[in-house]
């Protein structure tokens, strides 16, 4: 790896006078040169680069390899499910006759778009054990904050104005408490028992006629199955608020266990995550939000109904007693074509497997990593765990350091100092795609990575050493980046 050209910025290239190819002036009289008016011509030169073709190509080629994905290695990060998007749904989210419709064309022109938007609706309330669902939100938190809206609005409806609090476990991810606080409403924060799981007895004096409902990922952040959920569900609805199911931890569950069986009123499904479309770089992204029967009615619009006497759908837009409008359109459509794509591939069969695989590798990776990492929680784990740093602590190697590590061994890091429950918190998710071989890989790189932490910690402590940029100062970095190039100039 040389990092001087990695490095460099395309101006950092230029050379004065240095260019690709002009094309040579074949205007004659029959095909006359056309000159831009004056008015729209420079009258001194822009600061380009000044850069041969080869150069350029090199450059933008050599970057675009710089970042890493799941289609370039192993991901093993945990919380947000990374797993492999098939090629196939990029393929069918790019016919023509999907990718180029316009949101807003008569319903009539669109009938195969929107029996697709109807399907999905109604497979994820199949695997949600929901009645219905809407595709609108264009994110996970997205998705809790249309949750939380449609809780309210049923508390409104019923003229039961006091209920402003929401009980959020202190695992939870941060858009629970975030999302919470977005749509005007309390957070309260439950305490987990020492396994990760909600403490039924600390979660008993918390619930009265002020909670308007009860957030929970299931399994947790952990990867731990909250098993007491039949006993909080029940107290919970008691004491008369609903349920929310984060679904972002869906993905161990996909054919064995629905949350709409749990107990849970509304939940939303992360189809980035569980659903197997791309994730990152901001989005775009789903988090569909599915209600239990008698809740359909406060589903925001726009959303697709089927006439059942015709087969045909339509877009309901208008608002009536809805909880409100998240979105102008029916949602992500080449996001949600995607995921529909996965579920009609992968079939009732195939989605069931993906769950328990999921699990099993998560598993395999736990119990061979054990004796030289710290396992706070020896449970079996469903899709992910997390270890608490080396197991061995007088080496003074840290989390951050074995992350930076896998960087030069070509892993991505995993989740690390999340959840807060431990100092050295480091979280594991394979997810259900990857081999045999390419788990045993992973496993030999962090037992190798555990033998360095004792024979060479400086090495660690100096990692990554093999990748374009080395180890930055986490806080400038995050507080301060520079972002441009005037600036990094002007240093
Ligand atoms: C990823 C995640 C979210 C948020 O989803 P986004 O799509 O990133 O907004 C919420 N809860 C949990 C448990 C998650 O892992």
């Amino acid at each position: 790896m040389n990092r001087e050209v990695y490095g460099k910025l395309i101006f950092e290239l230029s050379r004065p006078g240095r260019r690709g190819t002009r094309p040579v002036d074949n205007s004659t009289d029959a095909f006359p040169r056309a000159e831009l008016a004056s008015e729209l011509t420079r009258t001194s030169a822009t600061e380009l680069p000044e850069v041969d073709e080869p150069t350029v190509v090199r450059h933008y080629t050599r970057m675009s390899t710089n970042n890493f994905g799941v289609d370039s290695g192993f991901y093993p990060l945990g919380s947000c499910t990374m797993k492999y998007n098939p090629k196939v749904n990029d393929a069918l989210s790019a016919i023509p006759g999907m990718a180029r419709l316009h949101p807003f064309q008569p319903d009539a022109t669109v009938q195969g778009a929107l029996r697709a938007y109807w399907t999905l609706q109604r497979s994820l309330s199949e695997i949600g054990g929901m009645a219905e669902f809407t595709v609108n939100p264009y994110a996970g938190a997205h998705g809790e904050l249309t949750g939380l809206m449609i809780i309210r609005a049923y508390h409104d409806e019923r003229g039961d104005k006091k209920r402003t609090k929401v009980i959020v476990p202190n695992s939870a991810h941060g858009t629970n408490p975030a999302s919470a606080a977005v749509c005007g409403l309390e957070v309260v924060e439950v305490a987990s028992l020492p396994d990760g799981t909600v403490d039924v007895e600390a979660l008993r004096p918390l619930l009265d006629d002020t909670v308007a409902a009860m957030m929970m990922t299931n399994p947790n952040t952990l990867g731990i199955f909250e098993s007491s959920i039949p006993e909080i569900a029940a107290m919970v609805h008691e004491a008369g608020a609903l349920m929310y199911y984060d679904g972002a931890n869906l993905n161990p569950l996909l054919g064995v266990a629905r949350p709409g069986d749990m107990g849970f009123d509304v939940m939303h499904i992360n189809l980035h995550k569980t659903f197997s479309t791309p994730h990152g770089g901001g989005g775009p992204g789903s988090g569909p939000v599915g209600v239990r029967a008698g809740l359909e009615h406060l589903l925001p619009n726009p959303r697709v109904i089927r006439d059942e006497a015709t087969d045909t759908f339509s877009v309901v837009r208008e608002d009536s007693n809805s909880c409100g409008s998240v979105t102008p359109t029916v949602g992500n459509f080449a996001v949600e074509l995607r995921a529909l794509a996965y579920i009609l591939t992968m079939g009732r069969d195939g989605l069931g497997m993906a769950g328990p695989m999921a699990t099993l590798n998560a598993n395999y990776i736990k119990e061979a990593l054990r004796d030289v990492y710290k396992l706070p929680v020896d449970r079996v784990c469903k899709h992910e765990f997390v270890f608490d740093g080396l197991a061995d602590k007088s080496t003074g190697v840290t989390t951050l350091d074995v992350a930076k590590r896998l960087l030069d061994y070509g892993y991505h890091a995993p989740t690390i100092y999340f959840p807060l429950l431990f100092h050295e918190s480091l979280m594991i998710e394979p997810t259900e795609t990857e081999s045999r071989e390419t788990l045993d890989e992973f496993i030999d790189v962090m037992r190798r990575i555990a033998a360095e932490a004792i024979s060479e910690p400086d090495t660690l402590k100096a990692a990554p050493v093999n990748t374009p940029v080395g180890r930055p100062d986490d806080t400038t970095a995050a507080l301060e980046p520079i972002v441009t190039y005037k600036q990094l100039r002007d240093k």
